[in-house]
């Protein structure tokens, strides 16, 4: 089962202009407050790992929290957050990286990883690239493997899916937006 990308797509609504003049937000919380959309994204992406073998969720702060959560539990699989810097109480591992509109510097506890472990990551967008990147290099850091990053949207355009799959990262994404 995999949801209508014509379906999906008008169900998100964009927002232009923010939050710099030249950017179009596609503002996923549409598709939260919409039981039937939200439900059929989940669904797609809960259908597509049920019979793959891996170890954690890594759920992006901080739409990807709500993604992350949803599979961590319909597959029954451990959860662990990649957050913005300061937000982690124990130890933690972090990695710089470049926005589509600034920079940032993710983190994960240095502890959330066993060796060899596969990850799949869920971000609700890839524009750049560059956050789940980041991710995917915080788990090479820990020893892991990134199995995939799961998207609801990708923006081809911006050429992050491509930067992924350049850093041999697979990518999933529900639908893609010019
Ligand atoms: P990037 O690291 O450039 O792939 O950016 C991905 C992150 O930034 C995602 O977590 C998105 O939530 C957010 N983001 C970047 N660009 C947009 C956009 N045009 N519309 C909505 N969210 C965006």
């Amino acid at each position: 089962m995999i949801v209508d990308e014509a379906f999906l797509k008008s169900q998100i609504r964009t927002v232009p202009d923010w939050p710099k003049p030249g950017i179009q937000f596609r503002d996923v919380t549409t598709i939260f407050e919409n039981p039937q959309a939200w439900r059929a994204v989940m669904d797609s992406l809960i259908h597509r790992y049920m019979n793959i073998e891996f170890d954690r969720i890594g759920a992006l702060d901080a739409r990807g929290f709500l993604m992350g959560s949803t599979l961590s539990y319909a597959l029954n699989k451990p959860l662990i957050l990649f957050r913005k810097k300061g937000k982690l109480p124990y130890h933690t591992v972090a990695q710089d990286y470049a926005l589509e509109y600034g920079t940032a510097t993710l983190e994960v506890h240095a502890d959330t990883l066993q060796k060899g472990d596969k990850v799949i990551l869920a971000d609700d967008l890839i524009a750049t690239g560059g956050t789940l990147l980041a991710a995917s290099q915080l788990v090479s850091q820990l020893g892991g493997q990134t199995l995939e990053a799961a998207s609801i949207m990708d923006l081809p355009d911006l050429g992050g899916s491509r930067k992924l799959k350049d850093a041999g990262i697979p990518v999933f994404s529900l639908c893609e937006f010019e």
